[in-house]
């Protein structure tokens, strides 16, 4: 069978690979589509230290089972959670499961990018298969990964009732953010990108405001006039730029708080005003990925019709396409979500 696998010098390559066994208490899942993450993007920019494997937002129909499975049956609609925490450990008991060791070790082989892909028997265990309800199409299902990164950031940084937020940069998970927070009840939510396609996004998403941070005074202004001056509730980084880290840092109310989510290079530093920060209080919190509870929830919240995702996926392409889907996906003028597609779709 074949899958996608970081190439030499940056690009993606189709390679070949026995088709996968499904082991006791395993899973093997057929392909239906993947989403390209940006941080599939930033393992091909050899800026992300990690395993180097790419797609972790799969949906497919389960092939085969291992031994000892019951939690599924061969032939069910399935998104498939690559990393699981231990549930046991200290940093898991106390309630930060994302930075569990364990937590980035566990993985999909070879990947999501992949005709078949095995799920191994401690990511089954974990409930990291999550059956789809039957309204929900592949592409939706390729977007609850990163939709339930937005809900974890949200439930970590803790929203207040009413909440004003800003998203700085409209990529697929700043506008996963800005849904998501409408959702969870925020009373305004504006937003800054360059790119026209994602703007409208975020407008067709109900978003309050959305500027381009190009223009002179934009951002400041829109944060003013949806807060009466005061500063938004929380400010999300959806960029890895240290600049718009600073920047974000202005936008906050007195008590108000940073979420950095876009991965920063790495050696990035931080060049800000800390006696204001400690003056204003202002709370910077990093958060990364998310949690079979959250996903189950984005899920819920997609089935009750609280949550419209699927108009944010712009293409769709076979998985002998790859290395085209992620040039697109690097093209914020041209696409907002890529998603890459396989046999059970
Ligand atoms: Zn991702
Ligand atoms: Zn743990």
């Amino acid at each position: 069978m074949k899958f996608a696998r970081l190439g030499e010098r940056g690009s993606v390559e189709l390679a070949e690979a026995p088709s996968p066994e499904a082991g006791p208490g395993e899973a093997v899942v057929t392909l239906a589509a993947c989403g390209v993450c940006g941080t599939d993007l930033e393992k091909l920019r050899g800026n992300y230290r990690s395993a180097g494997i790419l797609g972790h937002e799969p949906v497919g129909r389960v092939a085969r089972l291992g031994e000892e499975v019951a939690s599924v049956a061969v032939g069910d609609r399935v998104f498939v959670h690559h990393h699981v925490s231990c549930g046991t450990c200290e940093v898991c008991r106390r309630g930060d499961p994302t930075f569990c060791p364990t937590y980035s070790r566990t993985n999909i082989h070879p990947g999501g990018f992949a005709e078949e892909f095995r799920v191994p028997a401690e990511n089954v265990r974990r409930g990291a298969i999550l059956r789809l309800d039957p309204s929900v199409p592949w592409d939706v299902g390729a977007l609850l990964e990163p939709a339930g990164c937005a809900l974890t950031a949200l439930h970590r940084v803790g929203l207040p009732p009413k909440a004003t937020v800003f998203v700085l940069g409209l990529g697929p998970v700043g506008l996963l953010y800005a849904r998501i927070a409408r959702a969870l009840g925020a009373a305004w939510v504006g937003g800054s990108e360059v790119a026209p396609l994602r703007q409208d996004a975020g407008r067709r998403g109900g978003m309050d405001a959305v500027v381009d941070p190009r223009e002179p005074g934009a951002v400041r202004a829109a944060v003013d006039r949806g807060t009466d001056g005061g500063g938004v509730d929380l400010a999300v980084v959806a960029v890895g730029h240290p600049a718009l880290v600073r920047e974000a840092t202005t936008l906050v109310r007195r008590g108000g708080t940073v979420n950095l989510f876009g991965l920063p290079e790495s050696g990035s530093r931080l060049d800000a005003d800390l006696q204001d920060l400690y003056l204003r209080g202002v709370r910077i919190v990093p958060t990364y990925a998310t949690t079979e509870p959250d996903i189950a929830e984005v899920h819920r919240r997609v089935v009750a019709g609280e949550l419209r995702l699927g108009d944010l996926v712009t293409h769709r392409l076979p998985l002998a396409e790859a290395a085209e889907a992620f040039r697109l996906a690097g093209r914020p003028e041209d696409a907002v979500k890529v998603v890459v597609t396989g046999a059970a779709a």
